[in-house]
């Protein structure tokens, strides 16, 4: 009696460790996977352009509008394109 419990201990242990690592490696989309996964590859996947004035490059999404270019910053913003 004491192996077949040992041997149904011995296999729900291993399929709990199989499960946790298959969340560990596959983590469904928009569940449980936390922002800091997430974000990295979002940053890499953003468009990069140039900043009119230093010629320094930047995700779009932080570019700052004035007369149709894009800047950097706010203060670059106010400098004349170079
Ligand atoms: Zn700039």
């Amino acid at each position: 009696m004491t192996r077949i419990l040992f041997w149904i201990a011995l296999v729900a242990l291993v399929i709990a460790a199989i499960r946790s690592k298959l969340r560990g490696m596959a983590p469904p989309p928009g569940q449980g996977a936390g922002p800091r996964q997430d974000r990295p590859a979002a940053r890499e996947a953003e468009t990069m352009i140039a900043c009119a004035h230093c010629h320094v490059y930047f995700p779009e999404s932080e570019a700052v509008k004035a007369d149709g270019r894009e800047y950097c910053s706010p203060d670059h913003a106010r400098l004349p394109p170079a």
